[in-house]
């Protein structure tokens, strides 16, 4: 009786799923896109009035900033979809990994995305699961090449494995990958790349002939550290194609964390990765549109979420940025918009930010989630959230497809034959 109940079941489901496979548009039929899976929680608002995380909406009460008020104001979807287009002098900045260690799944490690009107993109930080979020942009991972690295703490680069890996048709020249020197040799970022890619020598050499190997390099661009100094508080670390970024030091345990500033057509974006609050890094920022900062949570709340001890929860805290130290900071930057991100962003630590972030500062602010989208043009800023599909193809590259020859194939270390030839063919 059980059985057969569960194979009318399945029976009943199996023919939705060959209804649906072969409707011509299953999609509306369904009334579901991929993308409504993004949100899963109703929206709802905190005692204060804020978008609880996770809604769909971006986590302020200004999702518009008007920055010229004679200027043209340019009306967006409400959600952004991956087939949305940029304007030709726009900005886009996305954020891919908003959260703090340990990695969550409503918060990956450190990641943004800047994408320009000219078709380029640049990515900064690339924390642990980001990627994911990076990939369901719909963008041709050939296109995503170019990484810059604050610093090498597994929050902001603990995703570099599945972006060096996207490789076969994928990209098939280096991963570019751009941070500063270190103390000793061994603590800079062409160190780390070394090492990454070592430690990926049998991925590689299992794939050699299979798939062209174009992809698996990595090109260590590192700018030298010890040239920092107050009478040079910055240096010009890319400058191609019209597109200015700079890397100034910021206040982060060692040597070699540092903030960066991209510029391109009049619009420009801060990220300074992990720091204590300095005025250094602050004026490094000034004027800019973007100015995304971390922010941390007090150390009885971090204490008691993580079960750490309170001396321990205290130790890190002092190592980061307070609501109230971020709204110092933005009070000198003066940025068109603050974005605290870096932030444990839960139904209960929204109010609290924002208590201490008004405590100090007046201006708009958003507190980062992941996929937060911010439109940046010369009149405007806009907030939304991006709806992108969970299980997107990767499309093909616009531009060069970079070498596909293919290297030899290793013979040495295959596989023994005492298995091969057991293969069931
Ligand atoms: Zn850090
Ligand atoms: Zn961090």
């Amino acid at each position: 009786m059980k059985n057969s109940i569960l194979l009318a079941i399945s029976l009943l489901m199996l023919s939705c799923v060959q209804e649906n496979i072969n409707s011509d548009d299953s999609k509306i039929e369904n009334n579901i896109t991929p993308g409504e899976y993004r949100f899963e929680r109703v929206y709802g608002e905190t005692p204060d009035g804020y978008p609880l995380p996770l809604t769909g909406k971006p986590i302020t009460k200004q999702t518009v900033i008007v920055k010229n008020t004679e200027g043209l104001t340019k009306e967006y979807p409400e959600y952004f979809t991956p087939d949305e287009e940029l304007g030709s002098e726009e900005m886009r900045i996305t954020c891919m990994g908003s959260g703090n260690p340990p990695v969550r799944m409503g918060q990956a490690g450190s990641s943004w995305l800047v994408q320009l009107g000219n078709g380029e993109n640049f990515i900064f930080d690339v924390g642990g699961g980001s990627v994911l979020n990076l990939w369901s942009m719909g963008i041709p991972m050939a296109e995503l090449d170019k990484l810059f690295v604050t610093h090498t703490h597994l929050d902001h680069v603990g995703g570099i494995f599945p972006l060096y890996d996207a490789m076969g048709w994928a990209r098939n020249t280096p991963l570019r990958v751009w941070g500063a020197s270190g103390y000793n040799q061994s603590l800079g970022i062409s160190a780390f790349c070394k090492n990454i890619e070592e430690a990926s020598n049998w991925h590689s050499t299992s794939k050699k002939g299979i798939v062209p190997s174009g992809g698996m390099r990595i090109e260590a661009n590192e700018f030298d550290y010890s040239l920092f100094s107050k009478e040079n508080p910055r240096q010009l670390i890319y400058n191609e194609n019209g597109v200015k970024i700079y890397a100034f030091p910021v206040d982060h345990l060692l040597q070699g964390a540092v903030g960066y500033r991209i510029e391109w057509n009049g619009l420009s974006f801060v990220y300074t990765g992990d720091s204590v609050p300095t005025s250094f890094e602050a004026e490094q920022s000034k004027g800019v549109d973007v100015f995304a900062h971390e922010m941390f949570i007090d150390a009885p709340t971090f204490a008691e979420k993580n079960s750490m001890p309170l001396p321990v929860a205290e130790n890190v805290v002092s190592a980061h940025t307070p609501p109230s130290k971020l709204g110092e900071i933005f009070s000198i930057a003066k940025p068109t918009l603050g974005v605290g991100t870096h932030y444990f962003t839960n139904d209960d630590t929204v109010d609290p930010a924002f208590k201490g972030l008004r405590s100090t500062y007046e201006g708009p602010v958003v507190i980062g989630q992941d996929l937060l989208v911010i439109n940046v043009t010369r009149d405007q800023i806009v907030c939304r959230m991006a709806m992108t599909d969970k299980l997107m193809w990767a499309p093909p590259a616009k531009s060069s497809d970079g070498n596909q020859e293919m290297e030899d194939v290793t013979s040495e270390g295959r596989t023994p034959s005492f298995v091969t030839e057991t293969r069931l063919n």
